[in-house]
């Protein structure tokens, strides 16, 4: 295999256990294990099943025996999010005593007649962008209980460049607005126990689905907040169900064959744009290291 000498990398694919991988999903766990292992690096499966009641039964074993078929080993033990409650609570403490996290008590109907009443009506589709209601200087809950922590977003255009999409840009505060980091239900939030997890983990290298591209910036605030280090970006392109949108459980996606990984395989390979590959598993997979395009690791 023709690797790239350089820093450490630590990459890892992420998976939330709500069904068995697919096409889909399998294109991310791919590219993630090539980029790893054409720069030499570890890869690690993190179980993201913070959101219990999405989370399917067994599905987190699933997954790992179907990655397993496809020649896609963890390096390091299988870390699982459901377990590390401790950490998040700490990331949340501490933006609590810096000022930059916020209790909320409004409910999704509370937020829809804030909006409408500011004449904000939210298209169609797009989550509501919070209005901000119990910001502190707004003052607070107003009587009411806290449901919810908030991140608090400062106006201005954050920009970074992805490894594969180029520059990009978004602007947090007007796209999305101050986002919660501990759910009403207790939950907490993907996005504070991704950062927490890559940053413990030493995670220099996140490579996932383009669907989660617009969450790199919220990601990177909470990282500048917390004063971690920022990993650079890949997102990878999305197969497409019959229904034109991303590919899903809900469109139609089937669970990956076992029996024939390999087959599987090329469908996703070739999604990466990679050619076809012939042989064994390992020989496959050590063809598609060597053919792997994004070699750079550009600048974050
Ligand atoms: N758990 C997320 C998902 O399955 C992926 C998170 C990530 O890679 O940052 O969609």
């Amino acid at each position: 295999m023709s690797v790239i000498p350089g820093p450490t990398y630590r990459g890892r694919f992420a998976p939330s256990p709500t069904g068995p991988l697919h096409a889909g999903s399998l294109v991310a766990a791919l590219a993630s294990w090539l980029d790893a292992r054409a720069h030499g690096g570890i890869w690690i499966v993190r179980i993201e099943d913070v959101d219990t009641p999405r989370c399917v039964p067994g599905a987190d074993e699933l997954i790992l025996r179907q990655l397993a078929a496809c020649g896609l080993v963890s390096d390091e033990p299988v870390v699982r999010q459901s377990r590390r409650g401790t950490l998040y609570q700490a990331a949340l403490d501490r933006l609590i005593a810096d000022g930059v996290a916020y209790p909320c008590a409004c409910s999704r109907k509370d937020i829809e007649n804030a909006l409408n009443a500011a004449g904000l009506g939210r298209e169609r589709h797009h989550a509501a962008v919070y209005p901000g209601t119990c910001r502190p200087e707004r003052g607070g809950l107003h009587g009411r209980e806290a449901r919810a922590w908030r991140f608090r977003v400062e106006p201005g255009k954050l920009h970074w460049t992805d490894r594969r999409l180029g520059p990009q840009a978004q602007d947090v505060a007007t796209e999305v607005g101050d986002f919660v980091l501990r759910r009403a239900d207790g939950l907490w939030a993907y996005q504070l126990a991704v950062v927490v997890d890559d940053a413990e983990q030493g995670i220099t290298q996140i490579v996932r689905g383009e669907d989660l591209s617009d969450n790199t910036p919220r990601q990177r605030l909470l990282q500048q907040a917390l004063g971690l280090p920022v990993p650079s970006c890949l997102h990878t392109p999305l197969v497409m169900g019959d229904n034109g949108e991303k590919l899903s459980k809900q469109n139609g996606a089937q669970a990956l064959d076992l029996a024939h990984p390999l087959i599987a395989l090329n469908q996703a390979a070739q999604h990466l744009g990679l050619p076809a590959a012939t042989g064994s598993l390992p020989d496959a997979l050590s063809q598609w290291v060597n053919a792997w395009p994004w070699r750079d690791l550009a600048p974050v």
